[in-house]
């Protein structure tokens, strides 16, 4: 996995990163001590509106019928200064208790995270999509959403970045079973992410010309 501080790669058995120090209490002092019920849908920030958030939902619960063993998540919110998204990903899929996922565990889900205030996005998965998913796939899955967001259309954004999902994970899917049957522990890490940049979120802003799709690189 890699670090989500200083995003060097480490191992998954680590405890804490050896060249930063980081570990899951730092990311504990930042978002929370206790484990935190939520659900998978949690518009913290207020996006969207009741009929977009349904729209939504129903992309993600979509993807769970789709892929049962699966769950996606979606969270928005505005970090405080020194926080950050990957963190925050991280955090999210070892404490936060998904009320909605049946049971599933953490290590099975997909996490969205938005920051409304810097305007990024990130994406996090556990460590069950480890064989299924990298950074490139969840890079791909935000510049599809990108379009979208940067007119502030969060909800249609976010459906079109779980219908690529979807897409990539039923590829994977199928490569992993004509490929070999190396046992799937051999491969498991923990967790990795990606970041990019969500854009402007008004069309005044697209308009000026300084929302060019290069920003969507972000922190990989
Ligand atoms: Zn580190």
């Amino acid at each position: 996995m890699k670090c989500p501080r200083c995003v060097q790669k480490i191992h998954r058995g680590a405890e804490s990163c050896p060249r930063c120090g980081f570990s899951l209490a730092h990311a504990d002092e930042q978002f929370g001590m206790v484990k935190k019920e939520m659900p998978s849908l949690a518009d913290r920030a207020g996006l969207m509106r009741l009929g977009e958030r349904r729209r939504v939902q129903a992309a993600m619960d979509r993807f769970s019928e789709s892929f049962p063993g699966l769950f996606f998540t979606v969270y928005t919110g505005t970090l405080r200064k020194g926080e950050s998204l990957r963190i925050l990903g991280f955090w999210l899929l070892n404490r936060a208790v998904f009320e909605d996922v049946h049971g599933l565990s953490n290590d099975a889900g997909i996490a969205l995270v938005i920051d409304v205030e810097r305007k990024m996005a990130g994406i996090s998965f556990g460590y069950q999509l480890d064989l299924y998913l990298d950074e490139e796939d969840t890079f791909q899955c935000l510049c599809k959403a990108y379009p979208y967001w940067l007119e502030g259309k969060y909800d249609f954004g976010i459906v079109a970045l779980i219908s690529l999902m979807e897409k990539i994970l039923r590829r994977k899917c199928a490569q992993a079973q004509r490929g070999s049957r190396k046992s799937a522990q051999e491969r498991m890490t923990l967790q990795r992410q990606s970041v990019a940049r969500t854009g402007p979120s008004s069309i005044e802003q697209i308009s000026d010309g300084d929302a060019s799709t290069e920003e969507e690189e972000g922190i990989r």
